[in-house]
């Protein structure tokens, strides 16, 4: 399996130069290679013997040094989230039009509405916003590509390019500002806090 893994990587990393894909170059990846994800996803969540018997003696089931033969094996672990990642992006995708009619919205807009633009679209934000962030934080300023992966040697990693994702990075952009700098939205933001200070370990757990 892990031969089929690496060939799999091959395929995509040999598909354009440069590592900057359309979404539907990354869709059709996906599909080709959704049944070999089931399989690995199987395996890697059924213990090996090894496992079976830490965990009848209550203890932790990762095969604590990884050997080879456990199926909680660290290339099927990369392959699985590398796989979810890029089926991550191809879901945010279909945001695009969303993001369109409420880029037209904003842009009917006056100056008094925008607050409830912001208000009305949150969801939206939501959704993305911190996917983008990540995406983006990489990158140059005027270089929108959304780079969404890396496979776990860092030998490649998956960009999606710019125009596949126009919208939702007007949208992205527009309701940053808003939203973060503007901050139009104040009682969201406070929910936030509120919720991370709650989550917030105690601070010796830092130590
Ligand atoms: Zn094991």
């Amino acid at each position: 399996m892990k031969a089929v893994i690496i060939s799999a990587y091959t395929e995509l990393k040999d598909m354009n130069k440069g590592f900057k894909y359309s979404i539907a170059q990354v869709n059709w990846w996906l599909l080709k290679h959704g049944d070999l994800y089931r399989e690995v996803s199987n395996t890697y969540n059924k213990l090996c013997n090894d496992c079976l018997d830490w965990q009848a003696k209550g203890l932790p089931i990762d095969c604590l040094s990884k050997p080879v033969y456990c199926n909680k094996n660290s290339d099927f672990h990369s392959y699985i989230k590398f796989y979810d990642e890029l089926d991550k992006a191809t879901q945010l995708n279909k945001l695009e039009q969303q993001c369109f009619n409420a880029n037209d919205e904003y842009l009917l807009c006056s100056k008094e509405d925008l607050r409830d633009w912001v208000i009305k679209h949150y969801d939206i934000y939501e959704k993305l916003g911190t996917y983008f962030f990540g995406y983006l934080e990489f990158n140059s300023k005027d270089d929108k590509n959304l780079h969404i992966a890396e496979v776990h040697d860092k030998s490649f990693g998956v960009d999606i390019r710019a125009e596949d994702f126009k919208s939702s990075l007007r949208f992205y952009d527009v309701y940053f500002d808003l939203y973060d700098n503007q901050k139009l939205y104040p009682e969201k933001i406070k929910e936030w806090d509120e919720l991370f200070s709650k989550i917030q370990l105690p601070k010796e757990n830092y130590e």
